[in-house]
């Protein structure tokens, strides 16, 4: 498919906001590159307009050509939709790399917000250029051309105006940020390939030394990062205004503290995602294993390295130091301290364990939670995937449900009575 840019944008009267106030934007030294051009009036319909949001600045124009010959972004997203709200800041930090590289790339917002002072809000956090709210129109069009299905979208055009991306550039900036410019198949490739290397030839030690440090932290005592070595670490990534994190810090910790009676060989360390390091010390604070010192910056390279989206996460390091699994969360959810140690091996014997234990289980019974009565499913028998309802984290397998109201739980979260 070939979209080319001047199609993606008609030739209509389209305003351009900046960022209010941001006199390092490019949008705004752009402005005053058409000021000192002086803005062309004379063929209106063949131009973007940039419009400063300060309202007491009049409009400039900017000629269409100025998005030619550049990759597009165009970044489908709205105020409070807590995955936009998220993503926004990684392309900002992608796309201010690009910037400073000089590299030919923009973006532009369009809105998919319900009223103009949601747009607004949202359109302040961003450096770039948005379609302007007003314009249904054209923000229709450009969301039928590239079938927005879901948002966060960015749909990645070529300089040539072929479509590169429909659906992946949320994807690629997660997963690279400004790397994956200009986010061709060929750059695609070598990064994935890069990638695949970099986990072929992971350590513990690649993985937890700083800038050479060769340690982590015990509650004020320094670890050796090579006493880790042939163990199987979890790598906790949580921090302390994130209430899941709180939540699954209490579970982790009574599961830590049982496995480590049988097994010496089980470590976890702490990735702190927290905004200080008041923040960080509070929540290791409760926690009793290893942690890496806090280091912010560090904690987002090892996120991307693991592509993690959330957290809390767990991440299994096998004492091969490769990576086990990235489900460590999810699988201590499901079976507790019978996911130790994560490997395909024990989650087969989990299973067959469990499958043989369901013969006993009631086929329904009564939970205290539900005012119905809720049924015995598995994934092979209307269950799958959910998420409990009584305590809200993932689940997988043997579970009770109610199928109208929509209504499933652990099975160890069931509460007789009801
Ligand atoms: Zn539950
Ligand atoms: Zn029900």
């Amino acid at each position: 498919m070939s979209v080319l840019i001047s199609a993606s944008f008609p030739k209509s009267r389209t305003e351009f906001f900046s960022r209010p106030g941001d006199l390092t934007s490019p949008l705004w030294q752009h402005a005053q590159k058409c000021i000192n051009h002086g803005p062309s009036l004379s063929a209106p319909n063949e131009h973007l307009e940039i419009g400063l949001c300060t309202k007491i600045t009049p409009l400039f124009e900017v000629p269409v050509e100025e998005l030619e010959g550049k990759t597009i972004g165009l970044y489908f997203g709205a105020n409070c939709y807590a995955n936009c709200e998220k993503f926004t800041p990684l392309l900002a930090k992608a796309y201010q790399n690009l910037k400073e590289q000089g590299a030919k790339f923009e973006v532009v917002f369009v809105s998919c917000d319900e009223n103009q002072s949601s747009f607004q809000q949202f359109h302040r956090t961003m450096p770039w250029a948005a379609v302007p709210f007003a314009d249904l129109l054209l923000k229709k069009r450009l969301n039928r051309s590239f079938s927005v299905e879901a948002i966060p979208s960015l749909i990645i055009l070529s300089p040539a105006g072929e479509l590169l991306h429909s659906d992946g550039g949320v994807d690629l900036i997660y997963r690279h940020g400004s790397r994956a410019f200009p986010f061709t198949p060929s750059r695609i490739r070598e990064l994935i390939s890069e990638e695949k290397a970099k986990h072929d030839s992971q350590t513990l030690e690649k993985l937890l030394a700083i800038n050479g440090r060769d340690y982590v932290i015990d509650h004020g005592k320094q670890v050796r990062i090579s006493n880790l070595a042939g163990k199987t670490i979890g790598l906790y990534f949580s921090a302390q205004w994130c209430p899941p994190s709180v939540k699954f810090t209490h579970r982790l910790a009574s599961i830590y503290t049982s496995l480590r009676e049988k097994h010496d060989l089980f470590e976890i360390v702490f990735v702190s995602a927290d905004k200080d390091e008041s923040g960080y010390s509070e929540c290791y604070g409760e926690m009793p294993w290893i942690a890496l010192p806090y280091n912010v910056e560090y904690t987002k390279l090892l996120s991307r390295y693991f592509d993690i989206r959330g957290i809390p996460a767990l991440i299994i390091i096998g004492p091969d130091g490769k990576t086990v699994t990235s489900e460590g969360r999810n699988l201590i959810n499901l079976h507790m301290e019978m996911a130790y140690p994560f490997t395909e091996e024990q989650l087969k014997l989990v299973q067959a364990k469990e499958d043989e234990d369901a013969k006993g289980y009631p086929r329904s019974l009564h939970h205290a939670g539900h005012s119905h009565a809720l049924r015995l499913v598995s994934t092979n028998s209307g269950g799958g995937p959910y998420i409990c309802c009584e305590c809200e984290e993932q689940g997988l397998g043997w579970a009770y449900q109610c199928l109208p109201c929509g209504y499933e739980i652990h099975r160890k979260c069931v509460k007789e009575g009801g």
